[in-house]
C-alpha cells in the first residue's frame, strides 16, 4: 500500500493549467528515487499569503511562483537571496525551519542556460517586465554591459535605474553604434500563435536588423519555433530556447529543495513532452 508521498512542492499561479513544471519536476523525483509529488497550486492573488503560509504544515518544502504572484512571493517572504531582492520578485520559495526563503531562480537559469561566459559582453535586453529585469540584473551580474529596450519607455528607464543598466530608446541604437554580442526577448511578444511574423518582429524594432550572434527567446510555444527564434535563426545565429531557460530555473529550484543534483536531461524530456493542461 502506498502513503502519501514524502514531501511536496508546487507551483502557485493564477491560472496554472499551463505551466510544464510538474511535469519536469515530478520527472526528476523519480530520476532521483525521491518520494516526493509537484502539483498545481491554483491561487487568485487575494488567497495568495493564507495559501502559502499553509503549505508548510501541509508536508510542502518548496514551491514555485508563476504570474501574477512573483512579486506577492518576495513579499510573503521572511528572507531573500539577493537575486530576489534586486530583481523585486521570486519565483521560488523554499520552506525550512518554519521559515519561508525567497529565491528568484530565473536569473540564474539565464545564465546556466547561456553556459557561456558574459563578462564584457554587450547585451541587449527586449522587455522591462519581471522576466525583463531577471535577465538585466543576470546578465549584469556577470559583468555583461546591459542595456535595456521596452515598448513602453519609462518602464525601460525605471528598471535601468533600480539595477545600473542603461535604458535604450531604440533597440537598433542600444550600444550606440557598436551592435550587441548578445540580445534577450523577455517581451511577451511570439506567445500569440496567431500573431504573424513580421509583425511580431516590427513590434520589437528589429525589422531589418541583423541579429546578434546569440539570440534568447524567453518566449517558447507548443508549436513550433517563435517569431524571434525563427528571426534568429534564419541569420545563423545560436539560439537558446525559452524551454532551456524554464529547464534550468527548474533545476535551480529542486536543487535548493532536495540538495540533489538535478537530472537535466530528464527534466528537457518531461518539459518538451508535457502537453498544458486546459
Ligand atoms: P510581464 O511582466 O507581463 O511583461 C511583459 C513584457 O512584454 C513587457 O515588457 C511588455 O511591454 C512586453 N510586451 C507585451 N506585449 C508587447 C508587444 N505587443 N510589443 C512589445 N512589447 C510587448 O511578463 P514577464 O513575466 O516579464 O514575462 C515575459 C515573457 O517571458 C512571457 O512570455 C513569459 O512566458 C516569458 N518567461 C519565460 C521564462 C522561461 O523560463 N523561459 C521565465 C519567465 C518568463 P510594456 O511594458 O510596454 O507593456
Amino acid at each position: 500500500v502506498s502513503g502519501p508521498p514524502a514531501a511536496l512542492c508546487g507551483v502557485l499561479g493564477h491560472p496554472v493549467g499551463h505551466s510544464r513544471s510538474p511535469a519536469m519536476h515530478n520527472a526528476a523525483f523519480g530520476a532521483l528515487g525521491l518520494d516526493w509529488r509537484y502539483v498545481r497550486l491554483p491561487v487568485p492573488p487575494e488567497r495568495f499569503d493564507e495559501l502559502v503560509r499553509a503549505l508548510p504544515a501541509s508536508g510542502y518544502r518548496g514551491a514555485n511562483a508563476t504570474i501574477p504572484h512573483k512579486l506577492a512571493a518576495l513579499r510573503a517572504a521572511d528572507d531573500a537571496t539577493p537575486a530576489a531582492r534586486a530583481i523585486g520578485a521570486a519565483n521560488t520559495l523554499t520552506f525550512e525551519d518554519g521559515r519561508i526563503e525567497a529565491d528568484n531562480t530565473d536569473a540564474a537559469g539565464l545564465v546556466d542556460a547561456l553556459a557561456r561566459p558574459l563578462a564584457g559582453l554587450r547585451a541587449l535586453v527586449l522587455g522591462a517586465g519581471g522576466a525583463g529585469r531577471a535577465a538585466a540584473w543576470a546578465l549584469r551580474e556577470e559583468g555583461a554591459e546591459v542595456a535595456v529596450w521596452n515598448r513602453t519607455p519609462e518602464r525601460a528607464a525605471e528598471l535601468a535605474a533600480d539595477l545600473g543598466v542603461r535604458a535604450a530608446e531604440r533597440p537598433a541604437a542600444a550600444h550606440g553604434a557598436a551592435p550587441p554580442d548578445l540580445l534577450v526577448n523577455a517581451t511577451a511578444v511570439g506567445l500569440d500563435a496567431a500573431a504573424g511574423h513580421d509583425e511580431a518582429i516590427a513590434s520589437l524594432g528589429l525589422d531589418g536588423a541583423e541579429p546578434p550572434p546569440v539570440v534568447v527567446d524567453l518566449v517558447y510555444r507548443g508549436d513550433g519555433e517563435t517569431p524571434v527564434v525563427r528571426w534568429a535563426r534564419a541569420a545563423g545565429a545560436d539560439v537558446v530556447e525559452g524551454l532551456e531557460v524554464l529547464v534550468r530555473q527548474g533545476a535551480r529550484s529542486l536543487e535548493r529543495w532536495t540538495g540533489r543534483p538535478p537530472p537535466l536531461d530528464v527534466m528537457r524530456t518531461a518539459a518538451a513532452n508535457s502537453a498544458p493542461e486546459t
